[in-house]
């Protein structure tokens, strides 16, 4: 029997109520499907940690986590502790430290699950925004000068390699190959930005050759809001920089009824290293410890994660029992319902555990 390693950071805020929530759905797959059992090590890094000692996550922290197959990701983030040092602390130095240079962001319509866009159902929305993860406008290069003076000045520059660009490009093209309606939306801002972003529009007509039965096509930044509302249909695989993804994925996540149910996989398509699995959303203060977290995010990600650990069967059927919940109307606050996390997360592995799933 196949055994996987996972290391679990549940960190802060929601985070260790979602990640408990992943943790008995994961557990109650394992038991069910039999072929398959995961050996998960917690660790305590984040926020408090930093209180504590300075630092989010031990100096050997990434050296720790090598020796797993996959990394469970809650919420890094508190009230006060700057989000700039939270963030640079302890996810992105997972992120780039593994080179997970593909972060991959699924958004569907669930059953049960309303979107605010109206007339628009399961099956009008059914996209996967591929976001680069490893360089572009969170390179981490700038700088300030004349701190606090009149004459201040901040850079923050963003970096576009050839090889970054077009290994990201190919995974966007690769996956929209493998989905049914082969078709890629390349979106940039290359009419303001001259340099970088030109440099994606001629990289993927590059890459694009060698998808001959992928459709293409470029969007602005700005015109691609509009049309994610105004004609979700039109859209399905979809490929941006670092920022770009970062705030259409958020922008998917709402339009797919809460940030609550938005799942990201951040791959190492090479696999040298732990891939990452996490929910989008942050920490949410304003819900922490009242026991309404949502935990389908969370759910869909496990269900990335199983997939990429070879578990397809075990993935399929975790989604199908967070459909079948939802569909149910067990469904938290953020998404109309009054269930709790633990309510939720009930009424999943008793739908893993059942015969029809
Ligand atoms: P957030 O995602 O934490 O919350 C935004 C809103 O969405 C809040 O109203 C929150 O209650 C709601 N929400 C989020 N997840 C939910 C869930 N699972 N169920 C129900 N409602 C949910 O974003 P924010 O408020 O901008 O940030 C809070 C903190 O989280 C900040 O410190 C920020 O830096 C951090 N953050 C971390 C990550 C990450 O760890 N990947 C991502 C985003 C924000
Ligand atoms: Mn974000």
């Amino acid at each position: 029997m196949q055994t996987y390693r996972i290391a679990a950071i549940p960190a802060d805020g929601i985070g260790p109520e979602v990640i408990a929530a992943g943790l008995q759905a994961l557990d109650a797959l394992a038991r069910r499907d039999g072929g398959f059992t995961l050996d998960v090590t917690e660790f305590d890094w984040g926020s408090d940690r930093y209180k504590r000692t300075g630092a989010l996550m031990p100096e050997d922290g990434a050296e720790t986590l090598k020796a797993f197959d996959a990394i469970f990701f809650g919420a890094v983030g508190a009230p006060d502790v700057p989000d700039h040092v939270t963030l640079w602390g302890l996810r992105l130095p997972i992120c780039q430290g593994f080179d997970q240079y593909a972060n991959v962001r699924p958004t569907r319509i669930l059953p049960g699950i309303a979107s605010p866009l109206a007339g628009v159902g399961p099956g009008d929305l059914d996209w996967v925004i591929v976001r680069e993860n490893s360089e572009g406008e969170y390179s981490g290069i700038g700088g300030r000068a004349h701190r606090g003076l009149p004459e201040e000045v901040g850079t923050e520059v963003s970096i576009f390699t050839r090889t970054g660009v077009t290994r990201i490009m190919r995974y966007a093209f690769r996956l929209a190959q493998s989905r049914p309606r082969k078709l890629l939306t390349v979106v940039t801002k290359s009419n303001a930005q001259r340099f970088g972003m030109v440099m994606w529009d001629e990289i993927a007509a590059e890459v694009s050759q060698e998808f001959p039965d992928v459709t293409w096509d470029k969007m602005l930044v700005d015109a691609m809001t509009v049309r994610m509302v105004k004609n979700p249909r039109s859209l399905d695989t979809i490929v941006a920089t670092n920022l770009h993804a970062d705030i259409l994925s958020d922008l998917a996540g709402a339009l797919a009824g809460s940030l609550g149910v938005a799942p990201t996989a951040n791959i190492d398509p090479e696999r040298r290293y732990p891939s990452m699995f996490e929910p989008i959303h942050g920490s949410a203060f304003d819900i922490t410890g009242k026991g309404i977290a949502n935990p389908v995010a969370t759910f869909w990600t496990a269900a990335q994660m199983l997939e990429h650990l070879g578990e397809a069967a075990a993935a399929i059927r975790l989604m199908r029992a967070v459909e079948k919940v939802c569909a149910d109307g067990v469904l938290t606050p953020d998404v109309g319902g009054n269930a709790t996390t633990q309510q939720v997360t009930d009424a999943v592995c008793d739908a893993i555990r059942g015969d029809n799933i």
